[in-house]
């Protein structure tokens, strides 16, 4: 009567509360969150900065990196190499560097520098314009001299001769970048400029290759210099000669052929293809609007950060993967037992803690992770 009526409700009551405490998701929702939190909080010491954990997701999926040349690749910081004039050449370093100096570009800072190294004082410019992606011109002293790519004199009327092409040619397949300047009508001397490659980027080329991941370069700098920079880093698909709105452009057509493009970049004329990219990496190193642009910063620059964040990205997700299984795993298997009754409440408690903190643990496993390079 009574007493067996009890003792059935007491163990259905039991069951029900075992089932109840079994079936809660708690180490399901705990799975994600942890890995994402322990594999961010390892990338951030290891220099890369990652914003959320979406970000994480496009990490862990990218097949394609394109690599700005200028600032990413190469260190950016330039230095001018050769000088090669038939005018005095004190007056064309002077007129050169007086509208470089104010074009704002790395370039027109190296070329600042070289006179103000020989103790040639600039004059006041008149007015300076910037061509992105070609130069700069300006009228100082009477005359409008321009400084840039060929087809920036030539577009305004300024013959090149053979000898300044055969310097252009000698200096761009030694990775120089060869400004061309001049003024009255004709180019009047050649400029070279050398920048350092970066110490990590063939590592990370080579890195990039080991995974499975395609790499390109791309750069507004001309077919030679670039060819010959990527040579030196390994990369075998070059896009040169390129209008600084044309970057983005390029990252569409790749992904509209399929990849998942991250972009790697230094500069404000890399900010539209960072937006692009289903993956925006800025260099820290670089400006400010790239580093808003980008998904990931970067912030020592060394280019063996970005195998790095992919590599931990694929760690993080398969952590993930491990934590969603075990807690299903669990879950699945503990509530028959518990709805049969052959879990008491108490057990199933402690049961279901330990389930969160395996996953936990898993998750700080992540810790661990160690670059390869
Ligand atoms: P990148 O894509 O490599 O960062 P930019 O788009 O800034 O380069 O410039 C592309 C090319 O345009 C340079 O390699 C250089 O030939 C030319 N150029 C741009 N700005 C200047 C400048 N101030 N003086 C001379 N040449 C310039
Ligand atoms: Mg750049």
């Amino acid at each position: 009567g009574m007493a067996a009526f009890g003792l059935a409700f007491q163990s259905a009551l039991f069951q029900s509360v075992a089932v109840l405490v079994i079936a809660c998701p708690c180490a399901m929702g705990l799975a994600t969150p942890t890995a994402v939190s322990v594999g961010i909080g390892r990338a951030a010491r290891n220099g890369i900065l990652i914003k959320g954990g979406l970000t994480l997701e496009q990490l862990a999926t990218v097949d394609t990196v394109i690599f700005d040349k200028t600032g990413t690749l190469t260190t950016g910081v330039m230095e001018v190499t050769d000088i090669t004039t038939d005018e005095d050449p004190k007056k064309f370093l002077q007129l050169v560097a007086t509208v470089e100096n104010s074009s704002g570009h790395p370039i027109g800072r190296a070329i600042a520098l070289a006179a103000d190294e020989r103790g040639i004082a600039l004059s006041h410019p008149e007015s300076v314009t910037s061509h992105s992606g070609a130069g700069v011109s300006g009228r100082v002293d009477g005359v409008t001299v321009y400084a840039g790519k060929r087809t920036l004199l030539e577009e305004n009327n300024l013959a090149v001769s053979d000898s300044d092409v055969a310097k252009l040619a000698e200096l761009e397949s030694s990775s120089r970048t060869a400004v061309l300047a001049g003024w009255d009508g004709r180019a009047r001397g050649v400029i070279g400029i050398a920048d350092t490659v970066r110490a990590g980027s063939l590592v990370a080329v080579e890195h990039l290759g080991r995974t499975g991941i395609e790499t390109y370069m791309i750069t507004g700098d001309n077919q030679a210099t670039a060819a010959a920079v990527a040579r030196q880093v390994g990369i075998s698909n070059v896009i040169a000669g390129i209008r600084p709105e044309d970057k983005a452009n390029k990252v569409a057509a790749l992904q509209s052929s399929g990849k998942r493009v991250a972009f790697v970049g230094d500069g404000i004329n890399d900010a539209p293809a960072l937006v692009q990219a289903d993956l925006g990496m800025a260099v820290g190193s670089g400006t400010e609007v790239a580093i808003e642009s980008g998904d990931v910063v970067l912030l020592n620059g060394d280019p063996t950060l970005v195998p790095t964040a992919i590599d931990l990205a694929g760690a993080t997700f398969r952590t993930i993967k491990q934590n969603l299984f075990w807690a299903f795993a669990y879950n699945t298997a503990a509530i028959p037992l518990a709805a049969l009754g052959f879990l008491n409440p108490m057990i199933a408690a402690g049961a279901m803690a330990f389930s969160s903190v395996s996953v936990v643990l898993n998750a700080l496993r992540l810790r661990g992770f160690q670059p390869q390079n």
